[in-house]
């Protein structure tokens, strides 16, 4: 991987098309583009025992996301709403925005 990062990109919504979690839909909240992974909202649930701290009190079992490998993960585009592979476009102000390989429309929303 270059410095180009990751095609994957906070706020998308992927899908998972490998492993455990197989067939599960989600929000990106967060990259870590150094690892290639990426933590998507509801998915990849890990139990995790916490500890009673000041803040939080009772402690216990609480549930977070884990990180999962971006190449379990498959882009859902917004426009035909099916996963897809991602191209590239550069536009005439030189500006490189991320295309859906389906149906041709441009997913970044920015
Ligand atoms: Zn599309």
């Amino acid at each position: 991987m270059t410095g180009a990062g990751l095609a994957i990109r906070k706020n998308d919504t992927v899908v998972v098309i490998a492993g455990r979690e197989k067939g599960k839909r989600g929000k990106v909240l967060f990259v870590l583009p150094a690892k290639e992974r990426v933590l998507v909202e509801r998915v990849n649930m890990v139990k995790r025992h916490q500890r009673p701290t000041q803040k939080l009190r009772q402690g216990g079992i609480i549930e977070r996301e884990a990180p999962l490998h971006v190449s379990n993960l498959m882009l859902v585009c917004g426009k035909c709403d099916k996963p897809t592979r991602i191209g590239k476009q550069v536009l005439a102000n030189g500006r490189r925005m991320r295309v859906c390989k389906r149906c041709g429309e441009i997913v970044d929303k920015s």
